[in-house]
């Protein structure tokens, strides 16, 4: 599968402690990230990780084009819900394509454990049917 970690500033921390507790379940898998979000898990665990621009920079927008190109089978975003972004546009953007391309998305801690977990159990297999655009079919 391939997934994607976001994390606003003050869900940083959450999102490395994230990595760190399913980094097993990860290391099966193709990781991708915003820029600071990917440095500070690889900083704290062996994931290879796949780096795009920071968000404010238009890293949310790489990763909205990677799920536009069907590229992208799971994106796991903790979003800080008390403070404006610069980037608020991008973000919704993101959250919408998501929505357009059925690509399942959680938005906080809970959530993103029952999707990891469900993957795991085999409840995103489907995803591995489709056929990234571009690809030959
Ligand atoms: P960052 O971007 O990982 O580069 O901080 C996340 C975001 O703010 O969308």
């Amino acid at each position: 599968m391939r997934i994607a970690l976001v994390a606003h500033d003050a869900k940083k921390e959450d999102i490395v402690n994230f990595a760190i507790a399913y980094e097993a379940i990860f290391s099966g898998h193709e990781m991708f990230a915003t820029g600071t979000t990917g440095t500070r898990i690889m900083e704290m665990t062996n994931l290879a990780v796949h780096r795009f621009q920071s968000g404010p920079l238009g890293g949310d927008q790489q990763i909205g084009a990677l799920i536009a190109e069907n590229r992208l089978d799971l994106l796991i975003f903790l979003r800080d819900p008390l403070m404006a972004q610069p980037h608020e546009p991008d973000i919704i953007a993101l959250l919408r394509l998501c929505d357009v391309h059925n690509i399942p998305v959680a938005t906080n801690m809970a959530s993103a454990e029952m999707l990891l977990r469900g993957m795991w159990r085999g409840d995103l297999d489907w995803r591995e049917v489709t056929v990234p655009l571009g690809d030959p079919s």
